[in-house]
């Protein structure tokens, strides 16, 4: 690739796609931050297209609008033309980011991808790192001596105790009331155990009642996901063939996942080796074998009974769809199956449910102020729902929502769709067993 050549910054046939009706605008969180046609999924097609050909420089403005998409695929959803925006996106943002050279930047880039999420071992003492530094104070001291250039500390999640950071066995027994379903691989994830440790072993707990054994790959660590989404192509590449050998050992199970935005990287896997690459089919064959968890739990909690189940109180719940999720996965109606079959949850509708949180992966660490301004008009839909329980499923939005509702001051759970079913679906004892 000549990252001096506009074309090889930008998949220019992809842009060719657009047949700017503008049908994505008023679906677009960026544009409607600003009501400026640049930071719209047409204008940005637009731009990109008009590098691809020469017309404009990929300079800085060029650079700051690509920075400034949440990758939301919100527009992919409306748009009539099928324009894949995502995909076109993620290699623009790739060339950029390996035009960039080796500023300093980059090379903190290259440490946290490249060493930091594929490790288990440095995921491990960062985050004995980062909770010294949040009990200690330390990590505001910090903050104040890098001045501007420390305010993704202010956004950084808080680092639960050893005791909540443990790993998942590698394989768990359905459990002993539960009619036999078969062995599933769960994907455990890089940033999951650390700081949602509770949220995995909530989904392995309700796949277990649902009557799954679950097996957890001890070989695989960071299926690539953020590695693609932020112009690091060239890394989402080998931890995909990590993934792959890993889903490989068992290839007739299915990979349940908990995690939208790993999700729908994973069903996208083959998008990331060109047509020749043997790699590719064997992607294929993997993407083809995802299961988002819901996806799993709502035809088994179809078949049982509403009121059986586990005496807990009555909650109100409003279910707000990751993008990841809805745009990127096409998966609506199974998580809100999933909660009508669980016995005790009154559902309430959420207004915009399908628009982006603001969490974006990295973006909320990145760019706190649009990130908080997009969340801010849900944070109000939230509160006029009267929802006691705002339900997701994905790590990014649960700590995006975590933040935002503490932030408001609203008296409001957020919980992951597999911990309620963990908490309210214990399969009964059949008489005969
Ligand atoms: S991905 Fe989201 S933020 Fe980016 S252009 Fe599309 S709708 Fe706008
Ligand atoms: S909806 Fe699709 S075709 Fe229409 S302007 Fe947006 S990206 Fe282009």
């Amino acid at each position: 690739m000549d990252l001096h050549n506009p074309k090889d910054l930008v998949d220019h046939a992809a842009t060719l796609d657009c047949i700017h009706c503008g049908l994505c605008l008023r679906s677009c969180p960026t544009y409607q931050l600003t009501g400026v046609e640049s930071s719209s999924p047409r204008g940005r097609v637009h731009l990109m297209r008009a590098v691809a050909e020469g017309r404009i420089e990929a300079g800085q403005d060029f650079e700051d609008e690509m920075d400034f998409c949440l990758l939301c695929r919100h527009c992919e959803s409306v748009c009539p033309a099928g324009v894949q925006f995502g995909p076109m996106m993620e290699v623009t943002r790739d060339g950029l980011e390996r035009r960039r050279g080796s500023s300093l930047r980059r090379l903190a880039r290259r440490a946290a991808f490249a060493w930091l999420l594929p490790s288990r071992w440095a995921l491990g003492a960062a985050a004995v790192l980062a909770r010294f530094g949040q009990m200690s104070g330390l990590d505001r001291m910090v903050r104040a001596l890098l001045g501007e250039r420390g305010r993704f500390i202010d956004g950084a999640p808080a680092v639960p105790p050893a005791r909540d950071r443990r790993r998942l066995p590698a394989v768990t027994p359905r459990h002993a009331a539960a009619t036999d379903r078969g062995s599933v691989w769960m994907l455990e994830g890089c940033v999951m155990p650390i700081l949602l440790g509770g949220t995995n072993r909530a989904t392995v707990q309700a796949l277990t009642a649902l009557g799954h054994e679950v097996r957890v790959s001890q070989a695989m660590v960071c299926c690539g996901s953020l590695h693609a989404h932020n112009g690091e192509r060239g890394l989402a590449r080998k931890l995909a063939r990590k993934a792959i050998e890993a889903f490989e050992a068992e290839p007739s199970l299915p990979i349940v996942v908990n995690s939208a935005g790993c999700g729908a990287h994973l069903r996208e896997l083959a998008h990331l080796f060109e047509a020749k690459d043997p790699w590719r089919s064997r992607a294929a064959d993997v993407a083809a074998r995802v299961r988002d968890f819901s996806e799993v739990a709502a035809p088994i909690l179809a078949g049982v009974a509403r009121a059986d189940g586990s005496g807990e109180a009555p909650i109100t719940a409003a279910w707000d769809a990751p993008c990841h999720l809805c745009h990127g996965q096409a998966v609506r109606q199974p998580p809100l199956d999933v909660l009508d079959s669980l016995p005790g949850v009154d559902t309430r509708p959420l207004a915009d449910s399908e628009s982006c949180c603001g969490s974006a992966g990295l973006y909320s660490l990145l760019r706190p102020d649009d990130s908080s301004a997009v969340l801010e008009p849900k944070l109000e839909s939230l509160r006029r729902s009267g929802a006691q329980v705002l339900v997701t499923a994905n790590p990014g939005c649960q700590l995006q929502w975590s933040q935002g509702i503490a932030r408001a001051g609203l008296d409001v759970r957020v919980a992951h769709l597999a911990e309620l079913v963990a908490e309210r679906y214990t399969p009964a004892v059949s008489p005969e067993s």
